[in-house]
């Protein structure tokens, strides 16, 4: 009953059933939500499935959802699928490690903290840089946000918040940092929202302005939260220049990299995020622009003092063995924590560096091409910018979000769309580093030719004339 060989054989099948219905049917065949429980028997019973039906009806739910790794997927600042990461992710869960002892991960832990290590050196943080693997970029966020109250208000640890902290984030930046505030006991009333120029970049002139202002008011900066990849225009927030103005009136500096933190891998477009070693702490998300499985969030803190201030907590049945640098519970937010730095490292371990560099660079160039096509086509307008792998767009006077929506419920191709300012349009990210030039241009062309068939889009002059 629990012979694994079985399984792993099953899986192979499973697995060789899915990758060829990805290229036959690159979008899934999507089930109305309100239909879903009637299409597929997602019931559990009293009694088991015998091996036969069991198969079938696996099969019928990978065939059903949605396809995240094809050419057609444009959807999420995710896509695509890299080979040696999902390998490294089926070994992890094949291990079945807890990453907070070395008593009980072994060499992960030598794995995760290579990774860390190389990431600081990337970045460059000092000699006394560390950092750890939260669920995600929201923790990331929550975790850099949680230090830099700790910091201000020492004894809130133990007495709970006794100074009236304030922070500050851009208004394009991810709504994590709404969250994070209520649950860091800060309040939502206490962040303040930064405006953003034509481009989506924070203006430092305006966090400057109102950080004397909450002085005067009798406030405590506390925390400035920079974006590197903003959620929908993908803009980098300029780094240097908010970095003297943290330093100045001593705010942590935390530089939200989820999205496109990964240019600290590309030569080319590192300097996209110039003065990032002047922060206190760094996140990015390899599960974004460098295509692991979902999640791999990564947090750097330029003082590894930090971290261990706002969260070791001894604790006598669980750290037995080994010292702290081994036993990387002392510096996470959870006890129990899953393997997420294997699929990174098999990935990095055969490409190289240079190869992550070129995923990060292929991304740019898929955005240059989808910029150009769209720049260079008169039914298009174009909403975004150079150095940003989201291109965002409107195709002739078509409602954005009725085409997205129609494109999807169509089978035609998964994107999203975003608004920025008066604008909504459609987002078209060019995350997976897999496409080629052809499957952006095949984006357009599927587009334009569903827009060209489909009565619901032809214009309202020609609908007038019917
Ligand atoms: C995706 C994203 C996040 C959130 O990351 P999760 O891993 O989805 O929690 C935070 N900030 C930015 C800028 C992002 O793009």
């Amino acid at each position: 009953m629990s012979n694994i060989s079985n399984d792993l054989a099953l899986f192979n099948e499973l697995a060789e059933a899915l990758i060829n219905e990805e290229e036959q049917h690159p979008v899934a065949d999507r089930i109305d939500s309100d239909k879903l429980y009637d299409s597929i028997d997602l019931s559990l019973n009293d009694g088991g499935m015998i091996d036969d039906e069991f198969k079938a009806v696996l099969q019928e739910v990978l065939i059903a959802t949605p396809k995240t790794a094809t050419n057609l997927f444009f959807n999420q600042l995710f896509g695509g699928r890299q080979g040696k990461a999902v390998l490294g992710d089926l070994l992890a869960v094949l291990l079945n490690n807890s990453m907070y002892t070395y008593k009980v991960a072994g060499p992960q832990v030598g794995i995760e903290q290579e990774i860390i290590r190389q990431s600081c050196d990337l970045v460059g943080y000092g000699p006394r840089s560390n950092g750890t693997f939260p669920t995600g970029g929201s923790m990331s966020n929550y975790m850099a946000l949680v230090m830099a109250r700790d910091a201000k208000d020492p004894n809130c640890r133990l007495t709970g918040m006794s100074k009236p902290l304030v922070v500050y984030t851009s208004k394009e930046s991810h709504y994590s940092n709404a969250k994070n505030v209520s649950f860091a006991g800060i309040g939502k009333n206490n962040i303040r929202y930064i405006g953003a120029d034509a481009k989506g970049q924070m203006i430092p002139e305006k966090l400057e302005a109102q950080i004397i202002k909450d002085i005067n008011d009798g406030f405590i900066p506390t925390y400035v939260n920079a974006t590197a990849g903003t959620t929908v225009l993908g803009a980098f927030d300029p780094i240097d220049k908010i970095a003297d103005i943290t330093e100045k009136y001593q705010i942590w500096l935390h530089v939200d990299g989820a999205y496109s933190g990964s240019v600290i891998f590309s030569d080319k477009y590192k300097h996209l995020v110039k003065g990032v070693e002047r922060s206190n702490s760094f996140s990015y998300n390899a599960h974004k622009m460098l295509g692991t499985p979902m999640t791999c969030s990564i947090i750097l803190v330029n003082d590894k003092k930090q971290l261990h201030d706002s969260f070791s907590n001894e604790a006598d049945y669980l750290y037995q063995t080994d010292g702290d640098d081994f036993n990387l519970g002392k510096t996470s937010f959870q006890c129990g924590r899953r393997n997420d730095a294997l699929k990174f490292w098999t990935l990095w371990k055969s490409v190289g560096t240079s190869g992550l560099k070129q995923i990060i660079d292929q991304q740019f160039e898929l955005a240059d091409i989808a910029r150009g096509y769209v720049s260079n086509h008169p039914d298009y307008t174009l909403y975004s910018f150079e150095d940003s792998i989201s291109v965002c767009f409107n195709y002739k006077n078509i409602d954005p979000i009725k085409l997205c929506t129609a494109l999807y419920e169509h089978q035609i191709t998964v994107v999203g769309f975003g608004s920025f300012n008066e604008d909504t349009f459609i987002r078209l990210v060019t995350i997976n580093a897999n496409n080629l030039k052809a499957d952006i241009l095949n984006f357009f062309n599927v587009l334009e030719d569903y827009a060209a068939n489909e009565m619901e889009f032809t214009n309202v002059k020609e609908k007038m004339m019917d």
